[in-house]
């Protein structure tokens, strides 16, 4: 296993907590990375291949992510080592159990990630009452109800295009993921004209150039069919979603999906990272020097957690949709303006806007770091 010393540098981790609960099944980890500028706020991700690499990795890009947003909150992130797809009884009770375990870590509120819902947030804020991402009925703004990084994402794209050779209306979108950000994204997307020619899931890739139906795709998986129950276009194994030729390309589902062995068979001319750090440092290099332009998931999927960020501090919807679609939109122009300034990768631009803010934060504290 990789020490997680060889992953520190100036900024964090602060600190990486274990949970482990032998007689529960409980296996969990937080890192929270940086408070310089406050609480920390990530997601709590359930899968049963997650690591403390992965973790840490998902936290720096949290720090990042609400650096860059202006937010008063530090990165952090927790993972469960377990299949979200578990007895519902279980799930809850090892969710109680991991936030339980970690009810003294007053420097990470739980948010939503992969593998949780609004329900869970609720579980968590019942028991140590530190969550964001809850149910209306709790006062929380439901964001992956409403696609709240999907609606940042749009504003992203928006914003992208007018460094693009292409236009948003009939532009070809390939979506890969087709949980909360990347069904969402279609959807809104192809409210604005956008033709879905590829998405995937875990299990199947469909493809079909003349365009895929968002909502009855929609439908399909919301009423428990998979994507093998929609009725047109190729059906093909997952990882065939990055050979579709496209002119958007939005990875929704996980980390280092795209690295230097697979790089280079994506045919698109724009990247919108849904998901968190989905392509490797390498796979960016390569884009880069392609003429790809490839949007950061720490600017472009910030909208899920600016939304958190309003709920916590008792913002309405309307309210948090707007912060998202401001702070979106400014800050993927100007990092697109510097980047091309500079001939730098945009992620290069916007790290050095965010991590410009953690530092001068972690001036005025006494400990630095936390
Ligand atoms: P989700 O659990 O709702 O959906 C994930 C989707 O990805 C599912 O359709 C799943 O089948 C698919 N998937 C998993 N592994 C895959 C693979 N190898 N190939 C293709 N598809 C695969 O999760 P989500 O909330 O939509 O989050 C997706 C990504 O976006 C994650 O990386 C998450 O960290 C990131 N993200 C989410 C939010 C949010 O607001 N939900 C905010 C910022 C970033």
């Amino acid at each position: 296993m990789e020490d997680i010393f060889a992953l520190s540098d100036s900024l964090g981790p602060a600190k990486v907590i274990h949970v482990y609960q032998p007689h529960l099944g409980l296996k969990g980890v937080l890192v929270v990375d940086n408070v310089a500028t406050g609480p920390s706020i990530g997601g709590l991700r359930v899968a049963t291949d997650v690591s403390t690499v992965e973790c840490a990795r998902l936290a720096r890009a949290m720090t990042m992510k609400n650096a860059a947003a202006g937010l008063p909150h530090g990165g952090g992130k927790s993972v469960l080592y377990a299949d979200p797809q578990m007895d519902p009884e279980k799930k809850e009770l090892l969710i109680r159990a991991f936030a339980h375990a970690l009810r003294n870590e007053k420097d990470y509120i739980f948010g939503p990630d992969m593998g949780v819902n609004e329900e869970c947030m609720a579980w968590i804020k019942d028991e140590i009452g530190r969550s964001v991402g809850l149910p209306r009925e709790l006062g929380g703004i439901p964001l992956d109800e409403i696609g709240a990084t999907a609606f940042g994402l749009q504003h992203a794209i928006e914003v992208a295009i007018e460094y693009c050779d292409f236009s948003l209306s009939g532009a070809r979108l390939v979506v890969q993921g087709f949980g909360a950000v990347g069904s969402h994204t279609a959807r809104f997307l192809s409210q604005k004209g956008v033709i879905l020619v590829g998405v995937a899931d875990s299990k199947t890739t469909i493809h079909d150039p003349d365009g895929i139906d968002v909502e009855e795709l929609i439908r399909i998986k919301a009423g428990g069919g998979s994507m093998l129950d929609y009725p047109r276009g190729t059906k093909l194994k997952s990882d065939a979603v990055i050979d579709i030729d496209c002119d958007i390309w939005v990875p929704a589902a996980r980390p280092d999906i795209v690295h230097k062995d697979n790089v280079h068979r994506l045919k698109t001319k724009l990247i919108a990272q849904g998901a968190n750090i989905p392509l490797t440092p390498a796979a960016e290099q390569y884009l880069h020097a392609k003429g790809v332009l490839n949007l950061p998931g720490f600017i472009a999927n910030a909208g899920g957690v600016i939304c958190a960020a309003v709920e916590y501090h008792g913002g309405s919807q309307t309210t948090a949709m707007q912060d998202i679609r401001d702070k979106i939109s400014a800050n993927t122009r100007t990092m697109l303006e510097e980047a091309k300034q500079k001939n730098i990768l945009p992620r290069d631009a916007a790290l050095d806007m965010a991590q410009r803010r953690v530092m001068k934060a972690m001036k005025l504290k006494r400990w630095g770091i936390f």
